[in-house]
């Protein structure tokens, strides 16, 4: 029996799409090269967009002859639009088999028994015990959730409602779960939340403790955590990135905008000033600190003189990178029904001048980079990424897993280009079997 996990969005929906795979893998499923030998496929979704929310509604139309193909096969849909729209979608694509919404992600082993049950014979035997942590050998990087959901309400955003109020896994759990993916081969750690760094216990520890203990593991060779909200980089957790040689020397910390007014009409608790002078004192912390940031254009209200703030704060910001969004209406959020929506036209040319000036920049740190020395993490044989987040590609094959220090060359548009220095990347042996 072979599986295929498709994952709309966010780091959050793989490792969602990852751990609903478990019980499946438990059952004895392996991975599926592509839609073509698949018995199973989970389509998790997401809905934080409109046009992300379309893109995945039109995978489920295109897995319709997949599905009609061999009837047995089993169809899951999951994530935060089926928690949004969950019965529209069992309506409007009845091949689906389950439907499983973002909230029930910790009673899906239950939901999804019962679903096996109805699509295999060989189901309806005792079941397996479900596992708690990753068995399957991961790759470089693992993703650990540390906590699921959110108590913000930024105006522009559903992730509230579709994923519910902040759930906090337990300390030890996720030291488990990092340590299982650490045994399985992995290197690097990415620890994953809605607002990441609020995780806190009921024992008086916060996010700052989980990344010491994380960096006490033995074998982990690098650590990330997404997404950092501003308000929670504490001087505590800057002082815990600065002190762990894991944690790498990048943070991808969102902004949303540059613009006081829009900022407090987003309910974004912090100003344009206050982030920045957090994000310098971390680099005085953090050396060669790369940053990187989301930002939302044409918010209801948004003037040229908004925009110009947020443009003038991009370049103050020095981001390496920054995921730029069109802002888009949610059912149910304040800012859906706020006044002065931004004409789409006007959100066009807003987003393509933003794009400029951060591509510009990210072109401009790509090229400060080039003579210097990075590690890059092989995902493959030559790809990999780098402490600084951006990609790296080397001259040479070395062993996907392992960090490699190597000498930037040059650039692409996104990436760079470095010479292997560490003799130990290489394969012990290469043998051709062409004639
Ligand atoms: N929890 C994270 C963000 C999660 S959503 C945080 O607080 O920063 C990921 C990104 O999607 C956000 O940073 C934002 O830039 C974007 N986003 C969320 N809702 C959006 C909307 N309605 N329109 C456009 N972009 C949106
Ligand atoms: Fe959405 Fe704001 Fe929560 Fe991030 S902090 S998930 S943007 S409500």
């Amino acid at each position: 029996m072979k599986l295929l996990v498709i994952s709309f969005g966010c780091q959050m929906s793989t490792a969602d799409g990852a751990e609903m795979a478990r019980p499946l893998r438990a059952r004895g499923f392996e991975s599926a090269s592509g839609l073509g030998d698949a018995d199973a496929v989970i389509l998790n979704t997401c809905t934080v967009r409109q046009h992300a929310e379309d893109r995945a509604l039109s995978q489920i139309g295109r897995l319709k002859p997949w599905k009609e193909e061999r009837p047995g096969r089993l169809l899951i849909v999951a994530g935060c639009a089926a928690e949004r729209i969950g019965a529209w979608i069992e309506e409007r694509f009845p091949y689906v088999d389950l439907v499983v919404g973002a909230k029930s992600i910790e009673a899906y082993p239950a939901i999804l028994d019962q679903a096996l049950k109805r699509s295999f014979d060989w189901a309806r035997d005792d079941a397996p015990a479900w596992p708690a942590a990753a068995q399957e050998q991961a790759g470089a990087g693992a993703y650990v959730t540390v906590m699921r959901g959110c108590n913000y309400a930024c105006t522009y955003c559903i992730v509230p409602a579709v994923r519910g109020p902040e759930l906090y896994r337990p300390f030890d759990t996720v030291l488990a779960e990092a340590g299982a993916a650490l045994s399985a081969g992995a290197r690097e750690l990415t620890l994953l939340g809605q607002t990441v760094n609020s995780w806190r216990d009921g024992s008086g520890r916060d996010f700052s403790d989980l990344v010491r203990a994380v960096d006490a593991l033995p074998g982990v060779a690098r650590q990330r955590f997404m997404s950092p909200h501003p308000f929670f980089l504490t001087p505590k957790l800057m002082r815990a990135m600065a002190d762990c040689a894991t944690v790498a020397p990048h943070l991808h910390l969102p902004a949303q905008s540059g613009s006081d007014r829009m900022l407090k009409a987003m309910k974004r608790n912090y100003t344009s000033m206050s982030y920045l002078a957090k994000t310098e004192t971390l680099r005085t912390m953090v050396p060669g600190l790369a940053l990187s940031t989301d930002f939302i254009v044409g918010f209801p209200g948004e003037t040229e003189e908004d925009f110009r703030a947020t443009l003038e704060f991009a370049s103050a910001g020095d981001f390496c990178t920054a995921y730029c969004f069109k802002y888009s209406a949610r059912e149910g959020t304040a800012a859906a029904s706020a006044p002065d929506p931004v004409d789409e036209t006007v959100k066009d040319e807003r987003l393509a001048r933003l794009l400029e000036l951060v591509e510009a920049n990210m072109r401009r740190r790509l090229d400060a980079m080039v003579g210097t020395r990075v590690r890059v993490l092989l995902e493959d044989a030559t790809d990999g990424r780098t402490q600084f987040h951006f990609r790296a590609r080397l001259d040479e094959p070395g062993v996907p897993g392992t960090l490699v220090d190597a000498v930037v060359t040059g650039r692409t548009d996104t990436a760079l280009k470095a010479r292997a220095l560490s003799l130990a990347s290489r394969p012990v042996a290469v043998v051709s079997l062409s004639s």
